[in-house]
């Protein structure tokens, strides 16, 4: 079917498509920010479809969102049963029996000539000074289950860190949809099952659901999720497929009961054939175990998982499929694809609710001045495909710096051939000990720095800046060091009194 839109009309309606996590944000965003300007927000969803109902583990980012919504923390916490992250915690990545956290925040104190590692490289080289990891006040507060919002004052060793949240996924969306609704979003519920286009442009027009109501727009965003119904399924954006680099393509994935403290961070342990995560909420702790489908069957991953949940199952085991990879194009005319329907590079490193985010600010930056306005299609592209681009590269050096050669899996992985982009930031790194420089996208030198020493790619050479304290100062001053955040961290307090005092749901127990 093809009706009629303008393409050099202005945009005045804008149609979501979708009411998981990347469509709740959207239509909140837009509803908050762009709908005041005279653009009316509509969202159209389908409860018996449902959301892919995981997704509970968040990068320090989202914080600034919920800020420039209004959104109050407290709030949102006790409605999504939410805990604080400090970062995420490796079992078994590098050799079996290795662990280190990759922190939201710095090593060593704030100060110093050269980044701290290079002290810290050149310490290790003249006598035991402990691993990295107790040089990071996060690192070491999440080990000890301890929680406060960061210092403001910069010298502080407590201003050394951000945090974010592990939250339910389901009561996010929902909060968000409370939220959009109130500032003016219309919820349409119904399956689609038609999409309308203009047939000179090729612009979309309309949805179709099953009742045969039509939802017609001027711009329309694709959160359909893996079926990307509008960008793929009509659009034909294609796919850059990159499971032979992240081979992970299925996922099984099961809330249990818990009765340990919530812990400030995921944890993300190595298996046999991909990994396992375990994302501890106020109520519950949502598990998974992320597999390659060509080095273990589903029912085995079913059973590794369950063989290892901590507490009783709260639901059945759900699997999900999925490949590693992004849409050839994320804004196709007049519709951008948000979320999963844009493309999902596993959930290593808790990215994914981080590209819906990026994909919102940009969206929002390079509104369309016209239904089809080329210009900021191809800019949000570029935009998107260097973000998508180097999370790819970081996720796939969990997975080559290893010397694991305990399972097929593991051989596969240790043994391919790396992207370029990643292949010379890893020389640098072990040449040098420097974290290759960019300007856009994700992550930041400590991520880096983390993953490569905890994974063991050792630099060959520190840099000279750090020959420059004589060495028994430096060995006393790394030992004073260790002291202080030992100290600063034991003085915070423990994240379920934190939690206690300040966001606690009230049906968490
Ligand atoms: C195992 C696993 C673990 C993950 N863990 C994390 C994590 O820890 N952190 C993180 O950031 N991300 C994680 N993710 C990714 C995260 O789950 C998603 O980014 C997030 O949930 C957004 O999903 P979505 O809204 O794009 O899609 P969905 O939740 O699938 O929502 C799609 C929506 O489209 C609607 N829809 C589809 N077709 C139609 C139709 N024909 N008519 C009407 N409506 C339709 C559905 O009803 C639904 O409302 C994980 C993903 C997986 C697979």
């Amino acid at each position: 079917m093809t009706s009629s839109i303008k393409a050099e009309g202005a945009v005045h309606r804008v149609v979501v498509v979708g009411g998981g996590t990347a469509g709740w944000m959207t239509a909140a965003a837009l509803a908050r920010l762009v709908a005041p300007s005279g653009v009316q927000v509509v969202l159209v969803e389908s409860e018996a479809i449902g959301t892919v109902g995981v997704g509970e583990s968040t990068l320090p980012h989202i914080r600034a969102f919920n800020e420039r919504l209004g959104i109050d923390e407290a709030e949102f916490m006790k409605a999504t049963r939410a805990t604080f992250k400090l970062g995420i915690q490796f079992n078994d990545w590098g050799r079996i029996g290795d662990s280190y956290i990759h922190p939201f925040g710095d090593y060593g104190a704030p100060g110093g000539e050269a980044p701290f590692h290079h002290y810290w490289l050149r310490a290790r080289s003249l006598g035991d000074v402990g691993p990295l990891d107790d040089y990071s006040l996060p690192i070491v507060a999440a080990r000890e289950g301890r929680f406060a919002p960061p210092a403001e004052d910069a010298r502080s060793l407590l201003s050394t860190y951000g945090y974010a949240y592990q939250f339910d996924s389901t009561l996010y969306a929902r909060f968000l949809r409370t939220f959009a609704e109130a500032h003016g979003v219309r919820r349409v519920e119904g399956r689609i099952v038609e999409v309308t286009q203009d047939g000179e442009s090729g612009a979309l027009s309309a949805v179709v659901l099953e009742s045969g109501e039509a939802v017609e727009g001027d711009l329309f965003v694709d959160c359909s999720g893996f079926r990307a119904l509008l960008i793929e399924q009509t659009l034909k954006s294609g796919f850059t497929d990159w499971s032979h680099w992240l081979p992970c393509d299925r996922a099984v994935a099961i809330p249990c009961a818990s009765d340990q403290p919530a812990v400030p961070y995921t944890r993300a342990t190595a298996l046999e054939a991909g990994w396992q995560f375990r994302i501890p909420l106020q109520h519950r702790v949502g598990n998974g175990y992320v597999f390659a489908s060509a080095f273990v069957d589903a029912e085995a991953a079913t059973e590794r998982l369950l063989g290892r949940l901590e507490g009783a199952p709260l639901k059945t085991p759900n699997t999900l499929r999925f490949t590693a990879g992004q849409r050839t194009r994320n804004w196709v005319g007049n519709c951008v694809s948000v979320g999963l329907s844009s493309g999902f590079i596993e959930p290593l490193e808790s990215t994914s609710i981080h590209l819906i985010q990026i994909a919102i600010t940009k969206l929002i930056e390079l509104w369309p001045n016209a239904v089809a306005d080329p210009t900021s299609a191809a800019e949000f592209n570029r935009q998107m495909d260097v973000e998508y681009a180097r999370i790819r590269d970081f996720i796939i050096l969990h997975y080559c710096a290893t010397e694991r050669d305990d399972t097929p899996f593991w051989d596969h992985v240790r043994i391919m051939r790396l992207p370029d982009s990643l292949a010379e930031k890893i020389d640098l790194f072990r040449a040098r000990g420097a974290v290759q420089e960019y300007r856009e996208g994700l992550f930041l030198h400590p991520s880096w720095i983390a993953v490569y020493l905890g994974q063991g790619i050792v630099p060959h050479h520190h840099h000279r800046l750090a020959d420059a304290v004589p060495e028994e100062a430096l060995l006393s001053s790394l030992a004073r060091l260790r002291t202080a955040i030992r100290q600063s961290a034991s003085r915070l307090p423990t994240q379920d009194a934190y939690i206690a005092r300040y966001c606690a749901s009230l049906d968490a127990g």
